[in-house]
């Protein structure tokens, strides 16, 4: 695989989501590059579920694995809020509304199996290297050499850090950019990545008298349930507030006895009508209490390094917005490159070029995922009842504002989705909301468009009063601190 004539090669340090996504957009614009994963195998990752959006699903479909992901997917029918003690108070039908908005289902389903189908769909897997802890980055004036724990050393033009919310690029690409220039990266923005919640995750087998394809959001004081029924699986998501909110550098870190502990604390809940957490933490095939740090950094990118997916923005997984995210965000940065590769096919790409489309790769993406944090943030928060403004909110504007409001308002999240700009998708599903890279925006309005304007404004309103608690709470609790 060459890049023209100009040998242009990228070096993706990790082999998760994001590095496996971007071994796919680079095959298919025909870029040199290879993949540096730390461990053994990409596709025995551990992890729970994964929830794609149309957003996604559109990069995955471009990238062949749509139709292997699908197969996995029973649809996704009734979605459940209840109390603490069990007793629903409202059941939708968010999944058809999504469809109805976008084409495309929502769909849930083993983490491990998207990972997979990324790893077997890739027309080229010797670009993938296992075994190859990135440990070093070394820029010269032409390209960089990337360093690995086993004495390995990669010659390209760029690195691309697809490493994860602990970047080891990160930490490099900050080191260099503060020795160049002094404060280039402040304190205040490492300590942005922080963790208020932790998150018992896992899943079990089918439980009797849990009906397929449901999703049960139970509420309590501080904390909430999440549970989401596949065929053999029920996936499971505690979310709970922690004591103390933990700032980068410090990294909360739990052990199988912190889960035990935790879980044992819970056992006596409902997650339904019928059942226990504690008969599903029980019966688990696997389990774990891990830390959900959120933070959208300022700076993707110094010198010839660029970072990407959870390395760059980092999200609570109430959404389920973190790993379509990272789908466009390889989107958006290798649409630039390609761009430039193909209108410069003779010439060496040079350092002032670079920074230019890595900066106009950050102002497309940051905003848009500051957006996405926000809404998360608030997910996270308002399941959690996370004091008494979240807990009127979810108790009672969001009945009042209506299942249709709340669909709209993830639709206009998702309709702003980025997939690659040069592979067509031919069998894109029609949805009543258009796409905003749709040239012929054909589709109409969202269906409660007409009828909706009050409640949207309402719901926009509150999450935007709620959004500017967070800046002040946020910036209160990084200044109130020691500096790093
Ligand atoms: C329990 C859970 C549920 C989630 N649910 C959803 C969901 O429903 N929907 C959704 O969209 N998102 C979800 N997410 C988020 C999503 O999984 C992440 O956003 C996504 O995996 C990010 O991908 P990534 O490739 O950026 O990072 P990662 O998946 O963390 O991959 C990083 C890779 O880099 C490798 N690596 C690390 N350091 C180095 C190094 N120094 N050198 C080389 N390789 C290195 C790692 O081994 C790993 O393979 C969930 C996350 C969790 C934890």
């Amino acid at each position: 695989m060459t890049t023209e004539k100009n040998g242009f090669r990228v070096i993706v340090a990790g082999g998760g989501i994001a590095g496996l996504a971007m071994s796919h957009a680079l095959q298919l614009a025909n870029i040199d590059h290879v993949v540096l994963e730390a461990y053994g195998d990409v596709r025995s990752h551990v992890g729970a579920s994964i929830g794609l959006w149309p957003n996604g699903i559109r990069v995955l479909e471009q990238m062949g694995c749509w139709k292997d992901i699908k197969n996995h997917c029973a649809p996704m029918v009734d979605s459940y809020n209840r109390l603490p003690d069990g007793r629903a108070i409202s059941v939708s039908r968010l999944a058809d509304m999504i469809k109805v908005r976008h084409g495309y289902d929502f769909v849930v389903l083993e983490r491990q199996l998207v990972v997979s189908s990324l790893y077997d769909n890739l027309p080229d897997k010797s670009r993938i290297l296992v075994n190859k802890r990135v440990s070093g980055v070394t820029e010269t004036e032409d390209g960089v050499e990337v360093h690995t724990e086993d004495g390995a050393k990669y010659e390209g033009d760029i690195v691309v850090g697809c490493d994860g919310v602990n970047s080891t690029v990160r930490d490099i690409m900050w080191a260099n950019a503060n020795r160049a220039i002094p404060g280039y990266i402040s304190a205040a923005e490492k300590r942005s990545l922080a963790t208020t919640y932790a998150c018992l995750i896992g899943f079990a087998p089918d439980m009797p008298g849990m009906s397929c394809g449901d999703c049960h959001t139970v509420h309590n004081q501080g904390f909430s349930f999440l549970v989401i029924t596949q065929p053999g699986r029920t996936f499971f998501f505690v979310f709970i507030k922690l004591p103390k909110v933990i700032h980068w550098p410090d990294r909360p870190r739990f052990t199988a006895e912190d889960a035990e502990k935790e879980a044992a604390k819970l056992s006596n809940l409902p997650i339904s009508d019928t059942v226990l957490f504690g008969e599903l933490w029980q019966k688990r095939i696997r389990g774990q209490l891990i830390a959900l740090e959120e933070v959208v950094f300022d700076h993707w990118h110094f010198g010839r390094i660029a970072i990407l997916g959870d390395s760059a923005h980092k999200l609570t997984i109430n959404l389920a917005f973190g790993g379509n995210s990272a789908l466009e965000s390889t989107a958006a940065l290798v649409n630039k490159l390609n761009r430039e590769l193909k209108a410069n096919p003779n010439q060496k790409m040079s350092k002032e070029t670079l920074s230019r489309i890595f900066e106009e790769y950050q102002e497309l993406r940051k905003p848009r995922m500051k957006k996405v944090l926000n809404l998360a943030y608030q997910l996270t928060r308002l399941q959690a009842w996370d004091g008494w403004f979240m807990k009127f909110v979810q108790r009672f504007v969001i009945p009042w504002v209506g299942d249709e409001r709340v669909a709209d308002h993830f639709a206009d999240l998702v309709k702003g989705g980025i997939k690659l700009d040069y592979v067509p998708l031919p069998n894109q599903p029609l949805g009543t909301v258009a796409w905003d890279d749709d040239p012929k925006k054909e589709a109409s309005l969202p269906v409660s468009k007409k009828s909706s304007s009050l409640g949207l404004w309402a719901l926009g309103l509150i999450l935007s009063l709620n959004a500017s608690y967070y800046l002040v709470s946020l910036l209160r609790s990084q200044y109130a601190v020691q500096p790093v």
